[in-house]
């Protein structure tokens, strides 16, 4: 039996990804953060099946323990401080998760492969916030790395290490993630943010939608297409980085009006507001993937647009409120 190691568990993807690997009858084990296991021992949606360890990605030493003991087929690196606006506050810390240890783990992986002389095939959840303010729309895999937030520099170093270490024998893959969503999504995220306060207005349990810059443009598909591409690149013949997005852009005014409309409220521009602190010091215009080599070679293709994404959130939060 195929065995995987998932760091992220308690993650929006980390649930998608286990259930993915679970249905290929795959062996799920995942590293589950101290800090959410104290207050919860099993993450929410996180199937039964799956074999959480406790531990921090940083704890390079326990970590590295962890993949020699479990000797996995696959590891799939998820764990991140994930936000952008965090970043420019705890730049450090983003480092020393997005950055420092998940270099450790590549090690650590390629290691024990050379140990065992069994192959170890490494996916490292990288983001299209490591093109910065790109020239060029769409981006693909040859589109230069040049971050402008302590998110995307320190994702820009883990996808250098992926290089490095393909280099070096391991079948590891950068999979260039542009944003993707679900009604799992954390609510300190901008879709979930406008989908969870939408459903609020709407029940009248709510009154103000307060956001950054209304005019940013983002790719934006639907998360569990996005852990099946990573399972893909995984087992694809050679290891190389994909890019991994819908091709098609829309504006956070788009995500709003198009959340207003599923939940039935009209005039929604008297319930929103703009909070200049909300906006980025320095932000991508548009962030639009090509994802051609997914398609080509993955057979990867998105399921679920753009309109049917938002209602699918707007709904599960409306079910919810
Ligand atoms: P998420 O919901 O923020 O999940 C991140 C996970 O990492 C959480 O389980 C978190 O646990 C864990 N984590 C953070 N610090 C850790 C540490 N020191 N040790 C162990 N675990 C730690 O992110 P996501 O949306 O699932 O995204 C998955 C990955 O894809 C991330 O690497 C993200 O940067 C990348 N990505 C996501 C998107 C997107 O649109 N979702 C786009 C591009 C790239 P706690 O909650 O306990 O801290």
């Amino acid at each position: 039996m195929r065995r995987a190691l998932v760091t992220g568990i308690s993650g929006q993807d980390g649930s998608y990804l286990a259930e993915r690997l679970l249905a290929d009858g795959v062996e799920v084990h995942a590293l589950h953060h101290p800090s959410e296991a104290r207050d919860r021992p099993r993450p929410a949606y996180c199937p039964d099946e799956v074999v959480l360890h406790i531990g921090d990605l940083t704890d390079h030493k326990a970590v590295g323990g962890l993949v020699r003991e479990l000797a996995p087929d696959e590891i799939y690196n998820l764990a991140a401080v994930s936000s952008v606006a965090r970043s420019w506050q705890e730049p450090e810390l983003v480092e020393a998760v997005n950055a420092t240890a998940a270099l450790a783990l590549m090690d650590a992986a390629l290691r024990a492969q050379q140990r065992t002389g069994a192959p170890v095939r490494f996916v490292q959840a990288s983001s299209a916030e490591i093109f910065g303010q790109p020239e060029q729309s769409p981006q693909d895999e040859q589109t230069p790395v040049r971050p402008v937030n302590p998110y995307g520099a320190a994702k820009a170093r883990a996808h250098a290490g992926i290089a490095e270490h393909r280099e070096r024998g391991l079948h590891a893959v950068s999979a260039i993630l542009y944003n993707h969503e679900s009604p799992r999504r954390p609510a300190q995220f901008v879709t979930r943010k406008i989908t969870s306060t939408v459903a609020a207005i709407a029940r009248k349990r709510a009154d103000r939608l307060v956001l950054g810059n209304l005019e940013a443009r983002r790719d934006w598909g639907w998360a569990p297409d996005y852990v099946d591409a990573l399972v893909r690149a995984a087992r694809a013949d050679l290891a190389q980085d994909f890019v991994v997005a819908t091709g098609v852009a829309h504006s956070v005014r788009d995500f709003v009006s198009a959340a207003f409309a599923r939940a039935g409220v009209d005039d929604w521009a008297r319930y929103v507001s703009v909070d200049s602190d909300l906006v980025r010091p320095v932000d991508a215009v548009e962030l639009r993937g090509d994802a051609t080599l997914a398609h080509d070679v993955l057979g990867w293709t998105p399921t679920v647009g753009f309109t049917e994404l938002v209602a699918r959130m707007v709904d599960a939060d409306l079910a919810s409120s």
